[in-house]
């Protein structure tokens, strides 16, 4: 038998979030945010699954070219641009649409009048104060980006700072600059991430950008995933591989952090953090055992955590392990781990093998 731990993914739970999408933004084009190897899922399955969507954003030209390779065919976005003139180099062969942020990247575009693509985005910094031109600064960003040869399409785009929180005014603020850094030009609009697309409406303009609601976790700070009517496209699962009866006082794995306050059964699962399972996930972060919730207790090591049976006395080795998915929102296990849903879903480490239903 092979190890059992494996990513299960649902398409029909991703394009059921894709819908979603359709459906809190209806006048926009949507952006598939496909980064990070498709927030971990894996950028080919993902962009399969997603086809008919009207363009894909990645952070890479190497993500890039990989999609273009499989034979993905919508426009493909580069949301930090490119890197130095070789990069941009590559841009027209493989029909690119760079964000340009930096005064640096048009240089490199006049520069090379060959590498001009047909359409890029000027990025603007509204207040994440991360990358993008100024407010101050765009008129002249844009007179530039106009003057490059070949270039048909200029887009302006902005990201949010705080929008997973629909109570900070930040995000209102942002898109007020925005509106008013570009003066009344006629350029395509892009702001919202998929917090923007669930929670500020006001924001979305011609083109969303959704990356993890896709995948089906909750941009937003107190509302799960479930209640926006979002479904886990992802479901990391293993199985029981010893279940030991302790005694009263045992410690467990190591460090010994956590004693048995009874005899008790105490599970082990094929699953850690040489898989991209949180070290850091605390004790009492929820598992679940056939179903039914079990407390993670000890260290997480590389290859195993263990687990309270206490609440499952008749679990046996060879039972079904979920970490979070179906049946256990990885927004949860993301808090009990002082992290987030997008690193776990990222971190999810090559050797599990993805599963695709
Ligand atoms: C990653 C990213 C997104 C997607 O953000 P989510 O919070 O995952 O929806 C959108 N826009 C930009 C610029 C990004 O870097």
């Amino acid at each position: 038998m092979s190890r059992p731990a494996r990513a299960l993914l649902n398409a029909e739970a991703l394009r059921h979030n894709l819908e979603l999408v359709r459906r809190r933004a209806p006048g926009a084009r949507i952006m598939a945010v496909v980064k990070a190897n498709g927030y971990g899922h894996g950028i080919d399955w993902v962009a399969r699954t997603l086809a008919g969507v009207d363009a894909f954003a990645v952070a890479s030209v190497e993500e890039a070219i990989q999609l273009r390779e499989s034979g993905i065919a919508p426009p493909i976005v580069l949301l930090e641009g490119f890197f130095d003139a070789s990069d941009a180099a590559l841009l027209r062969r493989h029909g690119l649409v760079p964000v340009v942020h930096h005064d640096l990247q048009l240089a490199i575009l006049e520069g090379s009048p060959d590498a001009v693509p047909e359409q890029l985005w000027i990025k603007i910094d509204t207040g994440m104060h991360r990358v993008g031109f100024a407010p101050q600064d765009v008129p002249g960003a844009l007179v530039r980006a106009q003057r490059l040869p070949a270039i048909q399409k200029i887009g302006a785009m902005t990201h949010f700072a705080n929008a997973d929180d629909v109570n900070d005014a930040l995000t209102s603020e942002q898109i007020a600059r925005f509106r008013a850094s570009l003066d009344g030009a006629a350029l395509e609009t892009s702001l919202a991430n998929s917090a923007g697309v669930l929670g500020w409406p006001e924001s979305h303009g011609d083109w969303v950008r959704p990356g993890i609601m896709l995948y089906g976790a909750s941009p937003l700070m107190g509302r799960s995933a479930d209640e926006l009517g979002l479904r886990p496209v992802m479901t990391l699962q293993t199985a029981l591989i010893a279940v030991q009866r302790r005694r009263q006082g045992d410690a467990i794995g190591y460090g010994g952090d956590y004693r048995c306050p009874e005899d008790m059964p105490v599970g082990v699962a094929a699953i850690g953090y040489g898989d991209g399972y949180p070290r850091h996930a605390s004790q009492g972060t929820p598992v679940l055992v056939n179903g039914q919730r079990a407390p993670l207790i000890g260290r997480v090591s590389m290859d195993m955590i263990t687990l309270d049976l206490r609440a499952q006395p008749n679990a046996r080795v060879g039972d079904p392990v979920t970490l979070w998915g179906e049946g256990l929102p990885v927004n949860e296990v993301a808090q009990f781990a002082g992290t987030i849903s997008y690193e776990l879903l990222c971190h999810v480490a090559g050797r599990v093998p993805r599963v695709a239903n």
